[in-house]
Parts: structure tokens; sequence; C-alpha cells
């Protein structure tokens, strides 16, 4: 393999020097051969062209790769009847070079390194001494004053100009990306983009040329400086569309980044539906065909109510924390009513009505109160709806004989209410995402039963009262959760 990989770099770079040389040969043969440019004003002024036309260059992005449309060339090629090949030759390369110097490198379509100036040259310089030589010899056979030998040496320079520098390119492609390559295909690929650059090339120089010929240099200038002008108006055009497809580039990856986020959670909320709506809808549906068949089982078994009722408060639960969780998200966000809260006896009563689950674990539920009465301002209600999610969560989350501890602290315009647990922890992975709807920890789900809906309303209720919640965890260590609320202060109006 590494013995195949070299001989293509070798070949690769024997290619690139062949062409380079050759190229910049003619290119230097070339600049001996200026002061036989005579009319000079005729050179100048074709050379001038071609730079204006090259640095005005439009480059589409179609697909991965650039297309480029030259009208340089063109511009080159009508110095052949003035002043043969090698001038061709210094023209396009002048105009390529102030391009290569100017055009600050970009990573879609302009990339520049040495190595590729150095092919280009030499590239561009074969085929335009090519091109001129083939003009200049079927010129001479057809005679500069028939309508064949006006038409046959225009096409006939541009098909040879395209071609060389297609082959030549074809021929490096291949050395660089190995038989993976077929050279046919590229061709054929290129084929629409040769029906455009054909035409321009011969119809360009001949017009140009014929021009110049015709009416002298300043007609020349008043007929071409326009097209040049209005292919500069194109590029610019080309680069604001460049930058406002840019801008739609980046508006798509935001939605698509949205529209995946929204899509996990749908499928949360199914996996919802499905798994822990599913389960007490099940249950109702088996008694309530038992109590179809056997009716009078009811006196027997009167727990079978009490089954319905247990079923029916988890369904009901689950979608009161759907909607409210939508109420907190709309602009509306839900009515809460504040008042003056004790928050010693409010954490009480929540701890109170916890014990026989902590109980039921072994779990020592431990209350560090303040010693001042507090008072936080806020909706009771929804105070209550926060610490009995933080609180059960940590009754759950923490295996037997474990210790949850409520701390209550006070920070002058804020009062802060500590959960802390040394239970099974939230891994790290999970912990930036704990306060997202339906979010479990997978690990968790065989742990206990929830829908991943507290946490959100916890947060979404603490921040509607101003407040903010954070969370501390480690696994296998515990966690703790930690929520500051405003204080009630007398002199404050609720
Ligand atoms: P429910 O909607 O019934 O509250 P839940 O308890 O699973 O269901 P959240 O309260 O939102 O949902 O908690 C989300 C997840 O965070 C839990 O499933 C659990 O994995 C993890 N978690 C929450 N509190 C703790 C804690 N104290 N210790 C360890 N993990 C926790
Ligand atoms: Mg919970």
């Amino acid at each position: 393999m590494s013995i195949s990989f070299n001989k293509v770099k070798q070949s690769y770079f024997q290619y690139l020097l062949l062409v380079s040389t050759a190229g910049v040969g003619l290119l230097v043969l070339s600049i001996f051969q200026i002061p036989s440019f005579i009319p000079l004003n005729v050179f100048l002024l074709l050379l001038g062209l071609a730079i204006v036309a090259q640095l005005s260059t439009a480059s589409l992005p179609v697909g991965s790769e650039g297309i480029t449309y030259q009208v340089a060339p063109a511009i080159a090629a009508a110095a052949i009847p003035f002043f043969g090949p090698f001038a061709v030759v210094f023209i396009d390369a002048a105009a390529a070079l102030s391009l290569w110097i100017l055009k600050p490198a970009d990573e879609k379509t302009w990339k520049k390194s040495w190595e590729q100036l150095a092919f280009n040259t030499g590239m561009n310089a074969l085929a335009m001494f090519c091109a001129g030589l083939s003009f200049l010899w079927l010129r001479e056979i057809l005679g500069a004053e028939t309508v064949w030998g006006q038409l046959i040496p225009w096409l006939a320079a541009a098909v040879v100009h395209d071609q060389v520098n297609l082959w030549l390119l074809i021929g490096i492609m291949r050395l660089s990306q190995g038989r993976t390559l077929q050279p046919l295909a590229i061709w054929r690929e290129n084929r629409w983009a040769m029906a455009l650059s054909i035409p321009l090339f011969a119809i360009g120089g001949w017009l140009l040329s014929f021009t110049i010929q015709r009416f002298g240099l300043l007609g020349g200038a008043t007929f071409f400086l326009p097209i040049v002008l209005s292919s500069f108006a194109f590029r610019l055009y080309v680069r604001e569309m460049q930058g406002h497809m840019d801008n739609l580039e980046h508006i798509i990856a935001d939605r698509t980044h949205e529209l995946r986020k929204l899509m996990k959670e749908r499928d949360a909320f199914l996996a919802v539906l499905t798994h822990d709506m599913k389960t007490p809808l099940t249950s109702i549906s088996l008694y309530a065909d038992i109590l179809l068949r056997k009716p009078e089982i009811i006196l027997e078994k009167p727990e079978i109510a009490m089954i319905f009722k247990r079923n029916q408060k988890a369904l009901l639960e689950i979608v009161e924390n759907i909607l409210d969780l939508e109420k907190l998200q709309t602009d509306e966000g839900l009515q809460l009513t504040k008042d003056q809260l004790p928050i010693n006896q409010m954490i009480g009563e929540i701890v109170e009505s916890l014990e026989p689950m902590a109980f039921e674990k072994t779990i020592r539920l431990v209350f560090d109160q303040h010693l001042k009465p507090l008072y936080v301002c806020g909706d009771a209600q929804q105070l209550r709806r926060i610490f009995q999610n933080l609180l059960s969560n940590a009754v759950k989350y923490t295996p037997e004989g474990g210790e949850v501890r409520i701390e209550v602290s006070d920070q002058g315009e804020q009062i802060q209410i500590v959960f802390r647990d040394n239970g099974i922890g939230i891994p790290a992975e999970d912990l930036p995402y704990i306060f997202d709807r339906f979010r479990r920890v997978k690990k968790h789900e065989h742990q206990a039963v929830g829908t991943g809906l507290g946490l959100a309303i916890a947060k979404a209720l603490v921040e509607a009262h101003d407040g903010q919640i954070e969370v501390d965890s480690a696994e296998g260590v515990g966690s703790t959760f930690s929520i500051v609320l405003p204080a009630y202060l007398s002199e404050r109006s609720v």
C-alpha cells in the first residue's frame, strides 16, 4: 500500500514540476518578447482590461465545488492577432498573478498555495500558448480575409485552450486522487461548463480584437470597459448572494437544532404517555372488566374502589403537571397569589406528610429550622408543590438507611432552603439537563416511578417567584438542591 502511495506521490510531483516548468519557461520567454509587442498602448490596454476582468471574476458555489466564469482569458486572447502567442501567455499570467496577490484566501472556493500558483501558471500558459499557435496556424491556412479565416481560428483557439486546460487539470487530479478518479466522468461533468467557456473565449476574443482593429484603441476601451465593469457588478452581486446563503445556512442549522430538541421532548412525552399513563389505565380497565362480569365482588373486595381512586389520582396528577408546565411556559404564566408565608411551618408540614414514606425506607428526615420565624413572599399552594417535589425526590432517590436534611437560612432579602440527601446522586452527564421536562436518569428508572416533570415544574415555579434553584450532585454520594426565594419584608408591598 505504502509503495503505491509513494509512487503516486512521486509521479504527482514530477507532473507538477513538468507543467509548472514548461509554463513558467513560456512566461519567461514572453517577458523577453515584450519590446516586440507593438503598438504598446494596445498591449497595455489588453493587459489592463484582463487584470480588471480577472479581479472581478465571480465564483459561484455549486455543491461543494466552486464554479468560476472567467472573462480574462477571452480578453487576453484578443492579443493573438496583434502580437502572437507569447503576448497572450504574458497577459493571462499577469492577470492570474494579480488575482493571486490581491484576493484573500477563503475556505470554500479559493485556497492559496505556492504549489497551486505554480501549477495554474504553468497550465494556463501552456493552454494559451497552444491556443495562440492553433489560431495562427489555421489563419495562415484559411487566410485572414476570408469569413472562415475569421471564424474557425477563434473557435479552434477556444476549444484548444479549454481542452488543454481541462486535461492538464484532470492529469493532476488523477495523480493526487489515484485510480478512483475517472477522467471521462470529469470531462462529462464539465460538458455544460465548456458550452459556456468556449463561446465566451471565441466570441470575446474575436469581438475585442475586431473592435480594436476597426475602431482603434479608444473604440476597444469604450466598448469593452462596460462589459468588464458589469462583470464586476455581477461579482458583487454573487458575493452578496453568498452572504445571504451563509446567513440562511445558519438559520437552518439553528432551526434544525431546535427541531431536534423538540423531537426529543416529544419522544420523552410519548414515553410518559405510553409508560406512566398506560399502567394506571390498564389497571383501571382490568378492574372495570372484573366489575362488569361480577359486580358483587365490590362487596367482598372493597379495596377495588381504592385501586380505582389511586390510579385516577396518578393520571390526574400527570395531566395537571403537563397542563401547569404549559401554562408556566406561556407568556401569561400561572396566576400566583402572593402572601406572607411562615417558611418553618410550611416545611414542617411537608416533612410530616413525607414521614410515612421515609419511615418505610428507614430514612432519617432531619429538619434544621431557623430559630427566628422567617417569612417568604409567595403563593402557598405553589411553594408547597416545590418543597413536596424536592423532598419526595430526596426520599425517592435515597436508599434505605440514608438521611435527608432540610436547612432553612436567612439571607436578608432572601431565604435559602436546602434539601440535602446522601442518596444515589445524579450522573455528571445528566446533571446539566436535570431540570428539562420529562428528563429522568435512565439508571434511576427502576429505583422509583416518576414522569420526570417534578424538577421542571419546581424550577418554573421558583423562577415565577423571582427565585433561583441550583443542584449539586455526585453519583453514589448524594444530591443537594438549594433554592432561594424572596423574603417577606414588612415594608415591602406584596
Ligand atoms: P416526577 O414527575 O414524579 O417528579 P421524577 O421524580 O422522575 O418524576 P423529577 O422530579 O423531575 O422527575 O426528577 C428528574 C430526575 O432527576 C429523576 O428521575 C431522577 O433521576 C433525578 N433526581 C431528582 N432528584 C434526585 C435526587 N435527590 N437524587 C438523585 N436523583 C434525583
Ligand atoms: Mg420528582
